[in-house]
């Protein structure tokens, strides 16, 4: 029996192999590798359905064309003459208003409701990563911001996620005594999570390996081969591999192995970067519990014997260049809001390593799942954003669904791709 081929082995690629292996379908997962350089292994491993906002929000166009001057801003878009860019960036502009907005959120809201439960399932059937359940907790500098993100979350409340009333400074230093006394305020998502995202990705790799799924590794699919309607293999490390339907999960890279099929799925790589530091700097108080720090928009995230500090967006199109700047404003980030924080994060040496990676940024801010316009079995599950690790088990379901019945089920009904045309 011809297996489905799923194309890429990030978090959504291997949780959609995992869905469809509990189904009992015979599948493959292919990734062109370097592992370290996905967005599933840089990411703050962030398990955090409640943040469902797409990333074109209301004034986010101001805010962006300010940042755009500024090389180490949280969002940097660098302007470039290409002609799908610009598309993306007009369209990226043109959903920034509050009705998309809205409906965006409650979309991907609906989808990662049953995220935390989902990745119970996974732990149950036998995948094994570090995780934590120590809440994440959102802090302010200044209250107005908080009040305007804390009122932001209303319309995600109907789906059931436990959220804090919006905390003073002193009650927030309560509940994680490393916050320094500038955090006036903020709140905490107390049953969310975080877990360590090369663990993850390794414990789905083992735990498919061990049951006998073909997991190749360091394999780049150089082209996806049709026939009318249908997709009859995919051509990988010099050989021809027979699928019975193939599932595009390659991230950022996905529009590169359309391109040959005259598909234009508009996703560009929005780079974020990461630092680790093992061991965690020395602080009068260690930090406990992840943190985001708004003004920074930087997420700070304790794990086993390290610290790691995650963020900023920078679209400068697929690569991996290193930008010092950007990296500084990173490590700075968090002197405002803990405690003791070095004035001189590390950023080299000895336990420090920076790493880079895409997100797969659509211009509505919204995955896009389903089959592709034109194709009975080819599907795509890409364009995840800042929300791959915690949509990435919804989508394996979703796509092992999509498969199963031949029907998409109504909560992916948003994240069509034929809404590209
Ligand atoms: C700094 C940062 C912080 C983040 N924090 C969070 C967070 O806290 N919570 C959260 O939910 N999300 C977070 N995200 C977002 C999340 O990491 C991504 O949405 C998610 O990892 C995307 O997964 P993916 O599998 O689609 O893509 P990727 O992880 O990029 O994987 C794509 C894979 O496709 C493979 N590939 C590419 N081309 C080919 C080819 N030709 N043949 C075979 N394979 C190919 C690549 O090798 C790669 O392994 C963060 C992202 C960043 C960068």
């Amino acid at each position: 029996m011809k297996p489905v081929v799923v194309v890429g082995g990030g978090v959504i690629g291997l949780c959609t192999a995992f869905a469809l292996h509990q189904r009992g379908v015979p599948v493959t997962v292919i990734d062109a590798g370097p592992a370290e350089q996905a967005a599933s292994h840089v990411n703050a491993g962030w398990v955090v359905p409640t943040l469902a906002e797409p990333v074109p929000a209301p004034g986010l166009i101001a805010t962006s064309l300010r940042w755009m001057m500024q090389s180490d801003s949280p969002l940097y878009i660098r302007p470039r003459l290409d002609p799908a860019f610009l598309r993306w960036t007009l369209h990226f502009w043109r959903r920034c208003n509050p009705r998309d907005f809205l409906a965006g959120t409650e979309a991907v809201a609906a989808f990662g409701a049953r995220s935390l439960a989902l990745y119970d399932a996974m732990r149950e059937a036998g995948v094994r990563y570090e995780e934590h359940h120590d809440g994440l907790l959102f802090a302010y500098r200044t209250m107005r911001a908080l009040e305007h993100d804390y009122e932001a979350l209303e319309p995600v409340r109907r789906f059931g996620f436990e959220i804090s009333p919006a905390m003073s400074g002193d009650d927030l230093r309560a509940l994680e005594p490393s916050l320094a006394a500038t955090v006036s305020g903020g709140y905490w998502l107390p049953r969310e999570r975080s877990l360590r995202p090369d663990t993850l990705v390794r414990g789905l790799v083992a735990f498919l390996q061990e049951r006998g799924v073909d997991v190749r590794q360091d394999t780049a699919v150089c082209g996806i081969e049709t026939t009318g309607k249908k997709a009859t293999a995919v051509i990988a490390g010099g050989r021809r591999i027979p699928a019975a339907t193939v599932v595009v999960a390659a991230g950022a890279w996905t529009p590169r192995l359309l391109k040959p099929l005259q598909m234009q799925i508009p996703i560009e790589a929005g780079k974020g970067y990461s630092i680790d530091l093992a061991p965690a700097p020395a602080l009068p108080q260690p930090v406990g519990r992840p943190l985001y720090l708004h003004e920074t928009r930087v997420a700070i995230t304790p794990l086993d014997g390290m610290i790691r500090l995650a963020g900023t967006m920078e679209l400068s199109g697929l690569n991996h260049d290193i930008r010092p700047e950007r990296v500084a404003a990173v490590a700075r980030s968090a002197g405002w809001a803990i405690r003791g924080w070095p004035e001189q994060t590390p950023i080299s040496g000895a336990g420090v390593r920076v790493w880079t990676g895409p997100r797969p940024m659509t211009p509505d801010g919204l995955p896009v799942i389903g089959w592709l316009p034109g194709y009975e079995n080819l599907a795509i599950a890409s364009g995840h954003a800042m929300l791959g690790v915690t949509l990435a088990p919804a989508t394996g379901e979703a796509v092992a669904d999509l498969i199963t019945s031949g029907r998409a089920p109504d909560v992916i009904a948003p994240f069509n791709p034929a809404r590209f045309g």
